[in-house]
C-alpha cells in the first residue's frame, strides 16, 4: 500500500510540477512532426503516436535519476546579462570556466540538447530505427523545455519578484490557450 501511495504521489507530482506539463509536451512533439521536411516525414509520420507518447519520458525519470533534473532548464541570468555571450557554448569550455558543480547547479539544458543531438546523429549512422525514435522523442522534450520562459531564469517560480507560484500558473495558461489543429480556437477563450 505504501508503495502504491508513493508511486501515485511521484507520478502526480511529476505530472503537475514541471515544464509544459505532460499535455503540452505531447502536443509539441505531435505538432513538430508536421513541421518536418517531406524526406523526414516518411520516417516520422508513421510513428507519430510513439513520438507523442514518449515526449514525457524525461520528466518521468526525474525522480529516479538525480542527474536528470538539471537537463530540463538553465538559470541563464546567473551568467551575467543578455545576450550572455560570455557563457561558452561548448560543455568543456563552460566547465573549465565555471566548474561542473556550478554548471549543474544552474541547469544544463543547452549542452544536453547538444549531447542528445550527437546521440541522435549516431543512431542515424547506425540505421537503428528504435534508437532514432526514442532519441527524437526525447530531444523534442528538451528543446521544448529550453523554450519555457521560466525555465531560463533563476526566478523560475516568481520567488524573487513576489510572484510565487507563477510556474504552475503559467502551465495552466499554456494548457487552456493551446491552439487547436486549425490554429484558431482554444479550450478557454481569453477575455478581450
Ligand atoms: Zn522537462
Amino acid at each position: 500500500m505504501k508503495k502504491l501511495i508513493l508511486f501515485l504521489s511521484v507520478t502526480l507530482i511529476a505530472k503537475e510540477c514541471y515544464c509544459w506539463g505532460f499535455f503540452g509536451h505531447r502536443k509539441i512533439n505531435h505538432h513538430a512532426v508536421y513541421l518536418l521536411p517531406p524526406e523526414m516525414m516518411v520516417l516520422y509520420k508513421p510513428h507519430i503516436d510513439f513520438l507523442t507518447e514518449h515526449a514525457v519520458d524525461p520528466d518521468k525519470r526525474r525522480y529516479a535519476i538525480p542527474e536528470e533534473g538539471p537537463r530540463h532548464y538553465i538559470d541563464i541570468d546567473r551568467y551575467g546579462k543578455y545576450p550572455y555571450d560570455s557563457l561558452p557554448s561548448k560543455w568543456n569550455d563552460a566547465v573549465a570556466k565555471y566548474s561542473e558543480d556550478t554548471i549543474n547547479a544552474h541547469g544544463v539544458v543547452p549542452w544536453w540538447v547538444q549531447t542528445m543531438l550527437y546521440r541522435l546523429t549516431d543512431a542515424f549512422k547506425e540505421k537503428s530505427q528504435a534508437k532514432i525514435l526514442k532519441l527524437s522523442a526525447e530531444i523534442g522534450h528538451y528543446i521544448a523545455d529550453a523554450h519555457v520562459p521560466i525555465h531560463a531564469s533563476s526566478n523560475h517560480n516568481g520567488q524573487y519578484t513576489n510572484q510565487k507560484g507563477i510556474h504552475g500558473f503559467g502551465k495552466a495558461v499554456y494548457r487552456n490557450y493551446w491552439p487547436t489543429s486549425n490554429g484558431i480556437s482554444s479550450s478557454v477563450k481569453p477575455n478581450t
